[in-house]
């Protein structure tokens, strides 16, 4: 495969992978997918060979960050292999091995995934209330979360608590939520929801403006802007009070595409360069010609093709992007 870096059309690096395992999930959060989601055919998912395969032809193009996700990463047989094997990369090739999860199978996998030299991850918790957990996941897991996320800090991980801010469901609980957090040690990050697929309600009606939540924890908290970059799109305060670290992610109000460094490609090997847009590549067909030159052509289509900014907008009080959800793509 090429070893030229890859650079869009915009002159922006790109050396972060987000790679999805798969489209399945155990939970079926209210703000990703409906209650009866479609799945992706089980035929069309990559193995795992396969994702490390991919995964190696990215670093050969100058990908130094990878994150696993999904769907729940957790929750797809032979995940464990895929870090170990992507993990021995650490040092050379890779500078950062991550993981997003919902924290149902940590308490099984906390200690793999920290010999697999993983050293941070993020987990997905909206509430510390049992039945609103429920309610917001469709599954009463919270106690297995807590106990998934504590295996982890057990194993010598860092956490970061990745929240949904959503008006009229959790937006009430969100200083305590972040208490919580900045109390074991954990930075917490709050997003906005994004108009990815349909769900079971209307997004708009449920968004909170984190300009609005960052403001009313300025008049809590004394908040100063925190240099600290995890090369995502989070952008961080330090907390006086608790010592701790608050982001927020803000695709809806306040856009970040312009320092965008990353792209995403789904279970079954497709290339999204931008999770707000439309276009993808099929780098799964680029694989499975066999010859290495068709996927590091397939890779710089991506860069061509890579959007300016993402699509998502509210038009007439509807939140309007994307048919896919997120879960399909990978958070
Ligand atoms: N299942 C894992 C989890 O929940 O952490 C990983 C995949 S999940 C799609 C990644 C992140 O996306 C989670 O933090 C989740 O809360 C967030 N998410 C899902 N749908 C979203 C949406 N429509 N808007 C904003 N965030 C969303
Ligand atoms: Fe599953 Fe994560 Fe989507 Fe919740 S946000 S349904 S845990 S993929």
């Amino acid at each position: 495969m090429g070893s030229e870096p890859l650079v869009d059309s915009f002159a922006r690096p790109i050396t972060y992978l987000r790679l999805s395992v798969t489209d399945r999930c155990d939970l079926r959060c209210t703000y990703c997918m409906p209650e009866r989601m479609t799945f992706l055919p089980r035929e069309d998912i990559l193995s795992i060979e396969e994702s490390y395969r991919l995964a190696r032809g990215f670093m050969q193009r100058g990908i130094r960050r990878i994150r696993l996700t999904g769907g729940e990463p957790l929750v797809r047989r032979g995940i464990v292999d895929l870090l170990a094997a992507l993990g021995s990369h650490i040092g050379r090739e890779l500078d950062e091995l991550t993981l997003t999860t919902n924290g149902t199978q940590l308490a099984n996998h906390a200690e793999a995934i920290a010999a697999a030299g993983v050293r941070r991850i993020n987990v997905s918790l909206d509430t510390l209330d049992r039945s609103k957990f429920a309610a917001i996941a469709r599954r009463d897991a919270l106690p297995q979360v807590l106990e998934g996320i504590a295996a982890a800090k057990a194993a010598g991980l860092a956490v970061k608590i990745n929240t949904v801010a959503q008006s009229g469901v959790n937006a009430d609980e969100l200083p305590a939520l972040m208490e919580w957090a900045h109390g074991e040690g954990f930075d917490i990050s709050f997003i906005e929801t994004m108009p990815l697929g349909t769900v079971d309600h209307d997004r708009a009606s449920r968004l909170l403006s984190l300009s609005d939540l960052r403001r009313d924890l300025a008049g809590r908290y004394s908040l100063s802007p925190s240099s600290h970059r995890t090369g995502g799109p989070s952008r961080y305060f330090e907390v006086a009070e608790t010592g701790g670290r608050v982001g927020f992610i803000t695709p809806m109000s306040d856009n970040f595409c312009d320092g965008c460094n990353r792209v995403r490609v789904t279970a079954t090997g497709q290339l999204y360069p931008c999770l707000g847009g439309s276009e993808a590549i099929d780098l799964r067909a680029a694989m499975r010609e066999g010859d290495d030159s068709a996927f590091d052509l397939a890779l710089d289509r991506a860069m061509h093709i890579k959007p300016r900014r993402h699509e998502f907008r509210i038009d007439k009080g509807n939140a309007v992007g994307p048919a896919r959800h997120m879960s399909v793509t990978g958070g």
